[in-house]
């Protein structure tokens, strides 16, 4: 029998730079050879697993609308991720992607925040109750937006032209750093959006 998960169990999770190393500058992961995990990341993620946690992977992936791999290309990505993390029992409920470009004015490409907005409606999960994980400052004005609190993975100095409002509550540089963070603040029984801004 599968473990129930409350739904303040539910962390998002950006996905290249996070989950896996990125591209170089205005290129894609355009296949699953091309591939490449961060482990330390994802360690945490199993470390999480065994507290109960479960993903929602949100991303941007505008490769599709600029002809750079095709959205089969991307689903194929996508399900070899799951498989595999699922195989070291790390469950991602599901992958949300925008496929546009940056110049079509969708609500979904981050910082816009609809791709919260579908997860939260599709697993019935209180945003503000969540934390996003991500690695560029959009994630966190994405987050923000959709009224989630973030952690950064990165060097503080990207966030300068970030709000007060829309700064990270935690910056670090691996989600096996924060381990003990998440634990406190999942913790909480009321874990609130007006949580102490610490950079
Ligand atoms: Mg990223």
């Amino acid at each position: 029998m599968g473990i129930n998960v409350a739904p303040n169990k539910i962390l998002l999770l950006d996905r290249d730079g996070v989950i896996n190393k990125k591209a170089d500058e205005n290129d894609y992961i355009k296949s699953w050879e091309a591939f490449d995990w961060i482990k330390d990341n994802v360690d945490g993620l199993i470390q999480l697993s065994e507290k109960g946690f479960q993903f929602i992977v949100l991303t941007n992936q505008a490769g599709v609308a600029r002809g750079k791999m095709t959205r089969t290309d991307l689903e194929h990505i996508h399900q070899k991720m799951v498989e595999h993390l699922s195989s070291i029992n790390v469950k991602v409920l599901d992958v949300f992607a925008c496929m546009h470009n940056r110049h079509e004015g969708c609500d979904c490409r981050k910082p816009m925040p609809g791709l919260f907005m579908q997860a939260a409606k599709a697993y019935g999960f209180d945003l503000e109750k969540t934390l996003y994980i991500g690695d560029d400052p959009k994630d966190c004005k994405a987050a923000c937006a959709a009224g989630s609190n973030s952690i950064f993975l990165g060097s503080p100095q990207r966030l300068d032209d970030l709000t007060l409002h829309e700064k990270p509550i935690k910056v670090a540089n691996s989600i096996k750093e924060v381990l003990p963070f998440l634990e406190t603040y999942f913790k909480q029984a009321k874990a609130t959006n007006q949580s102490e801004k610490l950079f």
